[in-house]
């Protein structure tokens, strides 16, 4: 399952607002209830790398994950 920080920005007031979902789906405004806003963009975050103490570890959202990432731990550097 792929992972996507979507960011959003709503037609009716203006407000912007970032939501992770496992697709590019629509979500409603939580300023003013507006419906169905399409993203305006989308980070991919199915797989990425975070710092550690002293390496870098690469995560990546496997298949099976559908409410969250699910990350697994591919290797660290
Ligand atoms: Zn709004």
């Amino acid at each position: 399952m792929a992972w996507f920080l979507n960011h959003y920005e709503c037609d009716r007031c203006g407000y912007g607002w970032t939501d992770e979902w496992s697709c590019m789906c629509d979500d409603d405004c939580p300023r003013c209830g507006a419906r169905h806003m399409s993203p305006s963009d989308s980070d991919d975050l199915t797989k990425i790398i975070e710092p550690r103490e002293s390496a870098f570890v690469v995560l990546c959202s496997p298949e099976t994950a559908e409410h969250d990432p699910d990350y697994r731990e591919l290797g660290t550097f």
